[in-house]
């Protein structure tokens, strides 16, 4: 065989494993757009706190999908079929941890059916290393809350963990991932800061917070307030009588001045307190996802600064 038949027959054999890979047709214009995304590594997250933080960390190097809506309650989520394909493909998954994607076990079902368990499935928890504060009531006590990245301090932990991840993962793109949290965590640090000068100004008597959930804890215990709740943590029972009937005396015994009520929760339970005790609803706040995009708080650092805000002003002038 001449030399220049032989390099025909390697090149026409080439092609065919090439064709052979795309399932022997030309890729339409979709599917190329969508192999260029393919180059993105491919990244789960169980809410959008969490997605925030990891588009900080990744940028564009990562094509990220959330799992629980904005808005909605990560405690309990039903995966559509879309959501588990997604984590079966997905290169990482990161997830909360501390007691939050537990409700009738949905995340571990879903990485499950996913193929992602085992020692080396790589799926991430982002709250590794935050000192665990627990439930007290509701038959959920000594279980950890979830809410650790209400304070700031934790968000820093959860960046320097998705960092951590990332590298693990994508070793090749080290330097932008520790780059890109660098700088995030610089205004982390400054968030904290700002938030922590500004509760500092309510005079402490003043720093009572009373929110439907009970997701307060570790802002409380990083910006010096007391927390009170309907319900201690997001469950099938929400607002149920004796519940209600609870922090309405706890709101006549104390020197309650605001209440305030979640984005992502139903907001029936806190306008039937309000009614009862007098104390008016000051404000909406976010705890357990952003604000839709575009619209306010719809990053961790703006859903921080808005919830210092609202709380700030419910509280300072009364
Ligand atoms: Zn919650």
């Amino acid at each position: 065989m001449k030399k220049r038949n032989l390099l025909i027959t390697v090149i026409m054999a080439i092609s065919m494993l090439v064709l052979a890979a795309c399932g022997g047709k030309e890729p339409a214009a979709g599917e190329a757009s969508q192999s260029k995304d393919k180059e993105k590594l491919q990244v789960i997250t169980t809410y959008s706190v969490i997605y925030d933080i990891v588009k900080n960390v990744g940028g564009d190097r990562l094509d990220v999908h959330s799992l629980a809506p904005i808005g909605s309650d990560p405690h309990q989520y039903d995966p559509l079929p879309d959501d588990v394909k997604k984590t079966t493909d997905a290169d990482i998954v990161f997830y909360n941890g501390l007691n939050l994607e537990t409700g009738d076990g949905w995340f571990e079902k879903m990485i499950e059916t996913a193929g992602k368990t085992g020692e080396n499935a790589p799926v991430f928890k982002v709250s590794e290393g935050v000192k665990p504060m627990y439930l007290k009531s509701g038959g959920h006590e000594g279980e950890e809350d979830p809410h650790a990245w209400l304070d700031v301090e934790n968000g820093i932990i959860y960046t320097e963990n998705v960092k951590k991840a990332l590298i693990q993962v994508d070793p090749e793109h080290k330097e932008t991932y520790e780059k890109n949290a660098d700088a995030y965590i610089e205004q982390l640090k400054k968030l904290h800061d700002s938030v922590q000068q500004k509760m500092n100004e309510l005079p402490k008597e003043k720093r009572i917070l009373v929110s439907s959930e009970g997701a307060f804890k570790y802002f409380s215990n990083a910006y010096g307030f007391d927390a009170y709740y309907i319900w201690e943590i997001n469950s099938h029972d929400e607002g149920t009588p004796e519940q209600l009937k609870s922090i309405i005396e706890i709101i006549r015994s104390h020197d309650v001045k605001a209440l305030f009520v979640e984005t992502s929760v139903d907001s029936r339970s806190m306008e039937t307190v309000s009614a009862e005790t007098g104390v008016s609803i000051a404000g909406t706040i976010f705890t357990d996802s952003l604000g839709k995009p575009g619209e306010d708080g719809d990053t961790y650092i703006k859903m921080v600064e808005w919830n210092a805000d609202v709380i700030y002003n419910g509280l300072k002038s009364k």
